[in-house]
Parts: structure tokens; C-alpha cells; sequence
């Protein structure tokens, strides 16, 4: 089921999300919703936070990084971020802040961990937009957005706009 989209100044948001304990039906269900969501916003990453639920899972698509050899969803369940490595600074957007664009200092390269659906752990290694998007979504998971990460001139700049967005939804 694709489900409803939460939105800068929603709570859920900015809570930290709680772990996964049983790789059950409930857990499957969001999983599930998160694919169909993340598919149907065309989104990069999707985090259970913004679709309501606010449980330590994530969702990449890879085929927004040229990954044409893995075209499938990716599912990330109680991540922890193991290492990090240099430094990029590209532009970054979220489907729960639409509209605003900012540069956001991130690793560059990031190893982490995480579980698939039936709760066996993997080892990633992620580099450039694939790290990016894995920093991005650990962060909605800790009730982080990325524009708490900017520069505070450029957070003064758009504050209006995250207003509205705040007020519209
Ligand atoms: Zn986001």
C-alpha cells in the first residue's frame, strides 16, 4: 500500500525511531509499503519515519545512482554506521521537504551494517551517492533532517519556506 507522506513539522519526524526486534508480519507489511511508497514518490531513499511509522528501516533505490546491475528496492533494517571516510559536499532534497534544495557536508565514504527481513546481518561499503543517501536516511531514523546540517545562514534563508511547508500539510 502506498501510503501517505509526512511532511517538514510533523512530529514523527523527529523522534528516533525504535528497532526492529520481530522480523514479523507488521514488519514485512511496512516494508512492503515502504517499496510500493518510495517507488510511487520516485524517491532516492525512503525512511519508515516518513510514511508513519517510526521504526529503524530504510529503503534505497539503486537505480537512481546508475546501479544497472541491481534494479531491485534495497531494504536496510536496524543500520549502524560502522566508519566513515573524506568528505563530499553535494546538494541534497527530501521528499518530506519538498521543493528545497541545499549542499550538505556528508562522509564520503561510509561502512555499515545492517539486517535484511529475516534479521541476518550484512556489511556494507558505500561510496559517493550511495553513502549520501545511507547517511541521509540513518539521520530520519534519529529524527534528523538534512536541513538541520547546513549552514545556519542558508537555515535562515529557507526558514520561510519550511514555515509553509510546515503549515500546509
Ligand atoms: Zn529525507
Amino acid at each position: 500500500m502506498i501510503e501517505k507522506l509526512r511532511f517538514f513539522g510533523d512530529e514523527i519526524l523527529r523522534e528516533k525511531a525504535k528497532p526492529v526486534t520481530n522480523f514479523d508480519k507488521n514488519i514485512r507489511e511496512i516494508t512492503k509499503n515502504l517499496i510500493e511508497s518510495i517507488k510511487h514518490y520516485e524517491g532516492i531513499g525512503l525512511a519508515a519515519p516518513q510514511i508513519g511509522h517510526s521504526v529503524k528501516i530504510f529503503v534505497i533505490n539503486p537505480i537512481w545512482f546508475g546501479n544497472e546491475k541491481n534494479r531491485e528496492i534495497q531494504i536496510f533494517i536496524n543500520p549502524i554506521l560502522l566508519s566513515f571516510e573524506g568528505t563530499q559536499n553535494e546538494q541534497e532534497g527530501c521528499l518530506s521537504i519538498p521543493e528545497i534544495f541545499e549542499k550538505v557536508k556528508r562522509a564520503q565514504k561510509v561502512v555499515f551494517k545492517a539486517q535484511n527481513l529475516n534479521g541476518k546481518w550484512k556489511k556494507y561499503n558505500a561510496t559517493d551517492t550511495f553513502a549520501r543517501v545511507v547517511q541521509h536516511e540513518y539521520d530520519h531514523l534519529d529524527g534528523v533532517l538534512f536541513v538541520d546540517k547546513i549552514a545556519p545562514i542558508r537555515r535562515k534563508l529557507i526558514s520561510g519556506k519550511l514555515k509553509k511547508i510546515a503549515l500546509a500539510h
